[in-house]
């Protein structure tokens, strides 16, 4: 049977930018864009040219994407013709392929928001396609707050989405603006729409206020839509917009829809989907949501012994699919739950295997078990775990030695008359033969520390320049006067590893030099520093 093609739309640049905190530049407008293209989205929507000055810019020329670009704007305003609305003729200038208008489609909206008529509200959706159409742009109407419209008053919601068709719009999308739509509901409407407009004329947009955005794109689907429109990792205002990148390995994996359906990403683009969206975690500057589905760190690990000798030798019997088709890999964490399976397996994944009955391995877990007891966790710090394994088994080179350090954080009147911290660290180390001493100020003494501790490492500078200090997460364990600290530092490097170090001491800044320490020592073992 052959397959029907379904349509990926993605608003990541348009309603994605909408989230609270996110501000994306141009270049990073252009960088997102790219990489929807080379994922196999067939729609980019990367703005509201007129609305800003970086939307304005963005569809100033031409960009060569694959994908249709698409420019998004209101409708004309009741009252005026198209060509005497200047929101309107901005966004027909605008050098897009494809133009995604926005109307109305709740009655009550019509009356209060926009103070006009159901009759000119239908008006205007005839009068701005046929304009846009007139210019040989594609059209979309995203009929907003669609679902709550079509309950109120279902012969106007549909009227409104009629209109657009009628007139030529390539996509009629109905969208859940409030996200308080659920799945069978959704199901249901659309069931009804595709009874008047062909389903593969019509798309989803769906929003998150119930966590059933996807559930509510697929529901679309089954019931006839052909279309979905969402952003990657699910960005967007108040609790998101409908995640695309649970939805495309659901769409090419799952046989419900692999069998029905086709899409514009290749097997291969899926396989590189987590960096894709760790790619956009990186550029707004945030962790990566470690539980993600498909792409996050642990949808693919496992802890308690049991299942871990069983995924080892049949994966299937714990993972709904395998995790390299999603550029995602399997996890056997290190913890004290775990068997010798688990450490046998993380010692083959990292390249240590060594015979399962070598008496190494019980030490490594013993010394696992005694380290977490006093706080370490290493299922949480992959990097630490395997400096671990590699010492005992004498596989780390003694590259240097720090024979002490200092940090210092003093509060001070600056010359403005402004109170002002500063942290300043002083590191010695000693490489080889050579002594160096390293000064650095940072915004924190953590952060001073690092500075200096990287500053000058003699010969083994030049394995540690790309070297980056990505998140930093510190834990106070077991409250009171016994409490100690756990610092949990993530590393990035220039090829886009990242990796976990772990620290533990009563002393924050101890914690966080273990830590420290360890990132830079994996960094060497890493490049294949000499020793
Ligand atoms: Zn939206």
């Amino acid at each position: 049977m052959a397959r029907e093609r379904l349509y990926l739309f993605d608003t990541t640049l348009r309603d994605g930018a909408q989230t609270n905190g996110v501000d994306f530049t141009l270049a990073d407008k252009l960088t997102i864009a790219r990489m929807l293209d080379e994922l196999g989205i067939d729609y980019v929507e990367g703005g509201y040219p007129g609305a800003n000055p970086i939307d304005t810019e963005f569809f100033s020329k031409k960009r060569p994407l694959r994908a249709k670009l698409t420019a998004f704007g209101m409708t004309r305003r009741p009252g005026r013709s198209a060509s005497n609305d200047p929101g309107l003729v901005t966004l027909l200038d605008a050098k897009a392929d494809t133009i995604c208008f926005v109307a109305k489609s709740w009655d009550y909206h019509v009356r209060v928001a926009l103070e006009t008529t159901e009759e000119e509200n239908i008006a205007s959706i005839r009068d701005s396609v046929r304009a846009a159409k007139a210019k040989g742009r594609e059209v979309l109407l995203d009929c907003e707050h669609f679902f709550d419209g079509y309950k109120a008053k279902p012969a106007f919601a549909l009227a409104c989405a009629k209109a657009a068709y009628e007139e030529g719009a390539r996509w009629v999308v109905l969208c859940d603006t409030n996200g308080g739509t659920l799945p069978h509901e959704v199901e249901r409407i659309v069931g009804e729409v595709c009874g008047q407009i062909p389903g593969d004329h019509v798309g989803i947009h769906a929003h998150n206020d119930t966590e059933q955005a996807v559930a509510n794109s697929f529901a679309a689907v089954r019931a006839g839509a052909r279309q979905i429109q969402g952003t990657l990792n699910g960005l967007g205002e108040r609790c998101g917009n409908a995640n695309l990148v649970s939805i495309i390995p659901t769409l090419k994996l799952k046989n419900e829809y692999a069998g029905r359906f086709d899409i514009g990403v290749s097997d291969d683009a899926l396989s590189h989907l987590g960096r894709v969206s760790r790619a956009l975690d990186e550029l707004l500057n945030r962790a990566a949501d470690r539980h993600a589905p498909y792409v996050g760190e642990s949808a693919f690990a496992t802890k308690a012994g049991i299942h871990a000798s069983a995924i080892v030798k049949e994966p299937a019997t714990y993972e709904h699919i395998a995790p390299e088709r999603v550029g995602n890999k399997r996890k056997l964490l290190v913890s004290d739950q775990s068997g010798r399976s688990n450490v046998l397996a993380e010692l083959e994944r990292i390249g240590l295997a060594i015979n399962k009955d070598d008496p190494r391995v019980t030490r490594l877990l013993d010394e696992v078990k005694d380290r977490e007891a006093i706080g370490y966790a290493y299922e949480a710090a992959d990097a630490s775990f395997e400096l671990l394994a590699r010492r005992l088994l004498g596989k780390v080179p003694h590259y240097f030695a720090v024979e002490k350090f200092d940090v210092n954080v003093e509060q001070r009147i600056n010359a403005k008359g402004v109170s002002v911290t500063v942290s300043q660290a002083v590191v010695k180390i000693k490489v080889g033969d050579e002594e160096l001493i390293s000064v650095a100020e940072g915004i924190g003494p953590v952060n001073a520390l690092d500075l200096a501790l990287r500053k000058d490492l003699g010969k083994y500078q030049s394995f540690i320049t790309g070297l980056e200090l990505t998140d930093y997460r510190v834990r106070i364990l077991n409250g009171g006067t016994g409490a100690v600290t756990r610092v949990l530092i993530e590393s990035s490097d220039e090829t886009g590893d990242r990796w976990t170090t772990v620290g533990v001491s009563p002393n924050i800044i101890d914690a966080s030099f273990q830590a420290l320490m360890d990132s830079i020592v994996y960094k060497l073992v890493k490049s294949g520093a000499p020793a």
